[in-house]
């Protein structure tokens, strides 16, 4: 029997799932992971904190993750309470919830593209319609017509993405605040990569207090160097985070889960002392590449866009048989690499000049 067979909805036949390839290569830089594993210290406070609550693993976990939102206010700051956040297993999970609130049959949602492809599989996989809006030729969004957009399909929920993946584009206050002041609906600001942008970059979490229909959503997949842990959250009005009790399931986080990412965030400083390196090692590469006469895409995050490639494909494979891992990812001309170790970019560089 195959797939085909089955009785599955009609609006999901001869979909593709999200398939960024999971291959056993030495230098992996495709999921825009954080390359630094967590320190033995990190590791022995969080295996003693497991140890202590694996003996309540009778029961269930805090429904409400209270301690956990707490703490992860505590981190956002901007005057955030635990009763505006909200945390799910990833943002997709939180992006999802959202979609399950206010999405839905006959509802629509507007993203600008290039931009992260669970947007509009979320979207979809919630029955709700997706609308791509257009960025422009340098992955920048035009406020005009990123309003104009708006105005024309008046959608529930308005996709902006920054910094931007695929493309490392970070989105000024400006546009955010013209879009959430032009959308009938619920704006999201995922800001995945915000700790990786460059300084001077705002985060939409200042604009929260005058817009109550918008969600800025985070992850402690990336800077915090956590993808393993599943752990997305958003900021937002607390009616948004009432709306998120509706739709998500009972006890979904597990007893495990918040407390992992609480004890990640005990030691956020050892974490995000990374990021600094990161950013630093982004803008090296950056550099580089310009210099061998490459196209690439300014980036606020921990991923460089590259090309242009008539067949980025064989670049990419080529790569791969030396042992380094990117992304083939956005426009049909440009590749994704996420930035890693110092060791693991100068072996990136010395593969691409292979390659090249
Ligand atoms: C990686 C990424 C996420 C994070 O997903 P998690 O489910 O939190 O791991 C969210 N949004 C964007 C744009 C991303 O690139």
């Amino acid at each position: 029997m195959n797939l085909e067979d089955l009785p599955i909805r009609d609006d999901l036949r001869g979909r593709k799932p999200y398939g960024a390839p999971q291959l056993e290569v030495p230098v992996q830089l495709n999921t825009n992971e954080n390359p630094y594993p967590p320190s033995k210290a990190l590791v022995d406070d969080l295996a003693e904190e497991i140890r202590r609550d694996a003996a309540g693993l009778n029961r269930y976990p805090d429904r409400d993750a209270l301690a956990l939102r707490a703490d992860l206010a505590g981190y956002l700051g901007h005057g955030l309470t635990t009763e505006q956040l909200w945390a799910a297993n990833g943002s997709n999970e939180v992006l999802q919830q959202i979609l399950q609130a206010f999405g839905g049959h006959g509802r629509t949602a507007l993203g600008f593209e290039p931009s992260y492809s669970m947007h509009p599989i979320i979207t979809t996989g919630t029955n709700t319609e997706w609308v791509s809006g257009a960025r422009e030729d340098d992955f920048s969004l035009d406020a005009d017509k990123a309003v104009a957009a708006v105005e024309e399909h008046r959608p529930d929920i308005v996709f902006l993405t920054s910094p931007n993946n695929p493309t490392g584009t970070a989105l000024p206050l400006e546009t955010i605040s013209r879009v959430v002041e032009a959308a009938p609906g619920m704006v999201v600001v995922d800001e995945a990569y915000a700790e990786f942008a460059r300084s001077g970059t705002p985060s939409a979490l200042t604009l929260l207090p005058a817009h109550p229909r918008l969600i800025v959503t985070r992850t402690m997949s990336k800077a915090f160097a956590m993808a393993g842990t599943r752990l997305g959250y958003l900021a937002a009005h607390p009616a948004v985070v009432e709306a998120m009790l509706l739709v998500r399931l009972p006890y979904h986080l597990s007893t495990v889960t918040q407390a992992t990412a609480r004890v990640a965030l005990r030691h956020r400083a050892e974490l995000l002392g990374t990021v600094d390196a990161l950013r630093q090692e982004r803008d090296d590469t950056v550099a580089w590449l310009r210099a061998l006469g490459l196209t690439v895409a300014d980036s606020d995050a921990n991923f460089v866009l590259f090309g242009r490639f008539e067949n980025r494909r064989t670049i990419w494979e080529g790569l791969l048989e030396r042992g380094v891992l990117i992304r083939e990812v956005g426009p049909p001309e440009w590749l994704r690499v996420s930035i890693g170790t110092g060791e693991e970019m100068s072996a990136f560089r010395a593969a691409l000049e292979g390659v090249l």
